[in-house]
């Protein structure tokens, strides 16, 4: 395949993962190998729907240099320790997605999946924690894929799915993630909102919006089942400690607390038995910090199910919010 081409491919599958909510978003991210000494990867903190083909780095893992008009994403790494290790892999998928990531955190080691679905996965692996960007994640990975999993769980992080090509490695993001949805039982039941209820939440809604526009309920079912029950959330995943914070409160369906809350500087609340309400910079980030709260509520209810702690360490997620706030300020102002 032509360079041309390699390239178009990784920028779709960036965007399809945006589509599929595998990421939110600049979270995660894509690479295919080009060459024996080189691989396109995607760059660190670009939003995905505006990448162009010419965006991509160019990176060669023997030195350690790239070219392109942005620096590859900081977890290359990573992508070049699966390349490294099988020569038969050309491309590697890093996501956030949010079943896997539950299951990463309250373990696997009864999961139900069949010996095909196994097979199509390519063998699966735990890497322990390392805060993102550093050796310690790209060292646990790597020991993960010398077991020969070619999909490796990044514990308090996400995925990295490796595979012949596209396809493959898209294939096994996706199927991953069904094997994990069904596996994730914990997650309360079917919860459908009164009239009564439905009705309250709009009016609170109105009223919220009133000093804060942008602000929107998160109602799924883990949402809704986790503020029925939990005072408080702490963070589990490393893109909730970087967004949100080290925990998440629940309030009383009180517009005037939220709205107290929101003025406190938290993005995002449980609401007493009636799912989440989050508040963004912009219409993205509001509907990021929705995934990331069902993400979490997802995961919470998984691991307090089967009793497992699952909690960042409290100077992680300082630094982790620290670091993302820095960032994100300097992208905002260009
Ligand atoms: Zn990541």
């Amino acid at each position: 395949m032509e360079e041309r081409e390699i390239r178009k491919e990784v920028t779709e599958v960036g965007r399809q993962l945006l589509k599929d909510g595998l990421v939110a978003r600049t979270w995660g991210n894509v690479s295919a190998r080009l060459d024996s000494q080189h691989f396109l990867i995607t760059p660190s903190g670009l939003d995905y729907m505006q990448t162009k083909d010419e965006d991509l780095a160019l990176y060669n893992p023997a030195d350690k240099t790239w070219t392109g008009p942005h620096k590859p994403s900081s977890e290359k790494g990573i992508h070049a320790a699966a390349y490294d290790i099988f020569p038969e892999v050309n491309f590697v998928i890093h996501t956030h997605q949010s079943y896997a990531s539950a299951i990463g955190l309250a373990g696997f080691d009864s999961l139900d999946i069949s010996d095909e679905e196994s097979k199509l996965l390519g063998g699966i692996a735990l890497a322990e924690y390392g805060l993102p960007g550093t050796s310690k994640l790209k060292n646990a990975v790597t020991s993960a894929f010398k077991t020969g999993a070619h999909t490796v769980f990044m514990k308090h992080h996400g995925l990295v799915v490796t595979g012949a090509d596209r396809q493959e490695a898209y294939k096994r993001a996706m199927l991953l993630e069904d094997i994990c949805k069904r596996n994730c039982k914990a997650q309360g039941t079917e919860n459908v909102l009164d009239d009564n209820t439905a009705n309250k939440k709009d009016v609170i809604l109105d009223e919220v919006r009133a000093k804060y526009p942008l602000a929107d309920w998160v109602e799924t079912q883990a949402t809704i089942s986790w503020s029925a029950n939990n005072d408080k959330l702490f963070a589990q995943l490393d893109d909730m400690a970087q967004m949100i914070g080290k925990e998440i409160i629940t309030v009383e369906p009180d517009p005037a607390e939220i709205s107290v809350r929101f003025a406190q500087g938290y993005n995002a609340l449980f609401v007493k038995g009636m799912g989440a309400i989050v508040y963004g910079m912009d219409e993205d980030d509001t509907e990021a910090l929705g995934i990331l709260v069902d993400k979490a509520a997802v995961s919470a209810l998984q691991t307090k199910a089967y009793k497992v702690g699952g909690r960042l360490g409290w100077f992680d997620c300082k630094l982790m919010r620290f670091v993302y706030q820095q960032k994100y300020s300097k992208q905002k102002n260009g």
